[in-house]
């Protein structure tokens, strides 16, 4: 186990994107870390060859910055001391479970992690006003998330059919049949089954493969990183489903551009892989938990970009106002509509007659259109956020926290707002512990 201490005080030192190096919590000297290109990637054909996984006995281990006993569990790489923030790395695990090939160090503090999640939130459309009602950062923390990340050349056969849509609902078919070979290159899977697995996609694809370097123990220095759960067995069989989909969307795409197909229906799709090759990326993202108006939104930040991804408030308020508002200029142009085409006002003896048959059902039917789109809006935006507090029913959060602070007796820890948990605050950079909550 390492513990990265500054020669100029003392202090525990953490991983710093910006200087790339390491940098002192407490009087801010930095070392510099050199870095090396990836180690590049293992060639097989025989799933066997894939490494297996393994995990350690938990310890309790005295943190060598602040002498208190702290849990590891069996799969924990690195970690920050709960009491003093300490960074402390089990680099001998990695080594011994299958060191990484390729790490993506992270560039993105603590601290700018907070400024990006709080303007990411209040840039949608109908993002709340936040400069009135505060947006509160309640949890915060870097990790490191494995993938096993596979390459591959692949032939295909295909036989099936390949339609144009026609006036009147009718398809007509045609069918296609051939071969055809790819290269796939850099499917990803998530190698931690805790994390939620379009939040771990997004971290994935956001990441370029050029910020990839070799593995250093010091990266890790102030993050959690935690050995692989999934399988490489079973992660190559889930990026097996996702190259056949990228090769049929690959022939698909050339169908309806070359002869503008937009239906298709198989016989068969028979993939057969060769030179396949597997390697372990790291790739660091912030998981982020935020209150507003009592309600929980997560977010997961990119380590690397500082691109954002989650669940984000919503004004009800601007939602209706904008329905309204639709649904006021829907009936204006049904009524312009009518009129103009002499349905709303006719002549009749001695004046004219407004349709008012025709108003109304103008009038329901935009009102409909408003309640549907209100309602479409309440669903995909407002209603994954969590209720007051509730993160029980999330079994990817609670993993997620109960690994980065472990209660006592397995039970989930509760929001205490406002309680600055840890004594020895400030010792190390700001940000960088897990905050705000403690065990109830
Ligand atoms: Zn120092
Ligand atoms: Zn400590």
């Amino acid at each position: 186990m390492k513990l990265y201490s500054c020669h100029a005080c003392g202090g525990a030192m953490e991983w710093n994107g910006e200087s790339g190096g390491l940098k002192c919590g407490n009087c801010g000297s930095t070392v510099s870390v050199g870095s090396t290109v990836s180690d590049g990637c293992h060639p097989y054909e025989d799933p066997r060859s894939l490494p297996g996984l393994r995990s350690f006995e938990e310890t309790v281990i005295r943190c060598p910055g602040c002498g208190a006993e702290i849990r590891a569990d069996g799969k924990t790489v690195s970690m920050s001391c709960p009491y003093c923030g300490a960074g402390l790395v089990f680099d001998g695990r990695q080594l011994q479970s299958g060191k990484p090939d390729a790490v993506a160090p992270l560039m993105i503090s603590g601290e700018k992690v907070r400024q990006l999640v709080k303007e990411w939130s209040g840039s949608h459309m109908f993002a709340p006003d936040l400069t009135s009602k505060y947006l509160e950062v309640k949890f915060i923390s870097p990790q490191y998330i494995p993938f096993w990340v596979f390459s591959a050349h692949a032939e295909t056969q295909y036989d099936g059919y390949a339609g144009k849509a026609r006036p009147k609902g009718r398809i007509s078919w045609h069918p296609v049949r051939g071969s055809r070979s790819d290269d796939l290159e850099n499917t990803g899977v998530p190698g931690d089954r805790n994390i939620k697995e379009d939040y771990a996609g997004f971290l994935f694809d956001s990441t370029s493969p050029e910020k990839l370097t070799a593995w250093r123990p010091e990266y890790f220095a102030g993050s959690y990183s935690f050995l692989p759960t999934v399988s490489p067995e079973d992660a190559e069989a889930k990026a097996k489903k996702a190259m056949k989909s990228e090769i049929m969307s690959r022939l698909e795409d050339e169908l309806r551009s070359r002869r503008g197909y937009n239906r298709f229906s198989y016989k068969s799709f028979e993939v057969t892989y060769s030179n396949k090759a597997w390697r372990l990326e790291l790739i660091p993202g912030y998981f982020v938990i935020c209150r507003y108006g009592g309600r929980i939104y997560v977010q997961a930040v990119n380590g690397v970009t500082g691109e954002v991804y989650g669940t984000y408030p919503v004004s009800i308020g601007k939602v209706t106002i904008a329905c309204v508002c639709g649904a006021a200029a829907l009936l204006l142009c049904l009524l312009l509509l009518d009129w103009s085409g002499g349905r709303l006002v006719t002549e009749a003896a001695g004046g004219y007659s407004v349709d008012w048959n025709r108003v109304w059902s103008g009038v329901m039917f935009s009102g409909a259109i408003a309640a549907a789109a209100w309602l479409v809006t309440f669903i995909r935006i407002r209603l994954p956020a969590r209720g007051k507090d509730d993160l029980k029913n999330d079994k990817w959060l609670r993993e997620i926290m109960g690994k980065i602070n472990p209660s006592p007796a397995g039970r989930f820890p509760k929001f205490i707002p406002g309680i600055a948990p840890f004594p020895g605050a400030g010792l190390s950079a700001a940000g960088l512990r897990p905050a705000v909550y403690s065990a109830a």
